[in-house]
C-alpha cells in the first residue's frame, strides 16, 4: 500500500512517515501543495494524508483540484482547527475522513485501514483469501493451509499488493514503483528476486501454486488455471 503524506510541520511529518513505514506502508512525503501535485502526477497512491493548512496551495484547494479531475484516491484530512465549518468544507470537497490535531497515531492508522478497505472493493475486513492462502493486512499475518508463514516487511508488502489485486496481472515496474517508490530503478531484477523469496515461502510444498508468471506481462496471484 502506497501513501502520500502532505504535512508542513516537520516533526509531525517525520513521525507519521516513520510510523507508517513501520506498518509496512510505502510512504512518500512532502510539505506543500505544489510538491504534492508533482507527486500525485508522477505516481498512483492508495491513499493521501493531507494537512489542510499548508504554505501555498491549501489542502482543501488541492483536494478540490483532485476531485474535479475525477481522482477518487481516498483522502484523510488533518486539521488543527477544530471548527465545524472546516470539517464540513473538507467533507464537501470530497475528503473521506478527517482527524483533528493532536491525534493518536493508532487512531490515524485505524481510520486509514477503513479507507483502504473501502478502496479494495469494500472488502468486509482486512483479511484476504486466495485458495488456502490467508493474508491479514491489519495484523500482518500470513497463513497457508492454516500454517503460519513469516515474511519480511518487503515480502509482506509485495504479497499484500498482489492479493489486494488478486487475478490482476501486475507488471514488474508497477510492483517496483509501488513498493520502492522513487528508489525503484526500472529494469532492475529486485522484484523478481522478492517474488522468488515469496514463492519459496508460499508455494513450495503447497498446492496449487498461487504466484503466477505471465510471460512478458508480469505477475499475478491466482489459482492455476
Ligand atoms: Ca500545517
Amino acid at each position: 500500500m502506497r501513501l502520500l503524506v502532505v504535512e508542513d510541520e516537520p516533526s509531525l511529518r517525520r513521525l507519521l512517515v516513520q510510523r507508517l513505514r513501520e506498518e509496512n506502508y510505502s510512504v512518500d512525503d512532502c510539505g506543500d501543495g505544489e510538491s504534492a501535485r508533482d507527486y500525485l502526477a508522477g505516481a498512483e497512491y492508495d491513499a493521501l494524508i493531507l494537512d489542510i493548512m499548508l504554505p501555498g496551495i491549501s489542502g482543501l484547494a488541492l483536494l478540490r483540484g483532485l476531485r474535479a479531475k475525477g481522482d477518487t484516491t481516498p483522502v484523510l484530512l488533518l486539521t488543527a482547527r477544530d471548527s465545524v465549518g472546516d470539517r464540513v468544507e473538507g467533507l464537501d470537497c470530497g475528503a473521506d475522513d478527517y482527524l483533528v490535531k493532536p491525534f493518536a497515531f493508532d487512531e490515524l492508522a485505524a481510520r486509514l485501514r477503513v479507507l483502504l478497505r473501502r478502496r479494495s472493493g469494500g472488502a468486509a475486513s482486512d483479511i484476504f483469501r486466495v485458495a488456502d492462502l490467508e493474508v491479514d493486512c491489519a495484523r500482518h499475518t500470513v497463513t497457508r493451509g492454516g500454517v503460519p508463514i513469516t515474511l519480511s516487511g518487503k515480502e509482506f508488502a509485495i504479497l499484500e499488493y498482489l492479493i489486494r489485486n488478486a487475478g490482476i496481472v501486475l507488471s514488474r515496474d508497477k510492483i517496483g514503483r509501488h513498493i520502492w517508490n522513487y528508489d525503484y530503478e526500472g529494469g532492475s531484477n529486485v522484484v523478481d528476486v522478492y517474488i522468488r523469496y515469496l514463492r519459496k515461502k508460499l508455494d513450495n510444498g503447497f498446492s496449487p501454486r498461487l504466484i503466477q508468471t505471465v510471460r512478458g506481462a508480469g505477475y499475478v496471484l491466482r489459482e492455476e488455471e
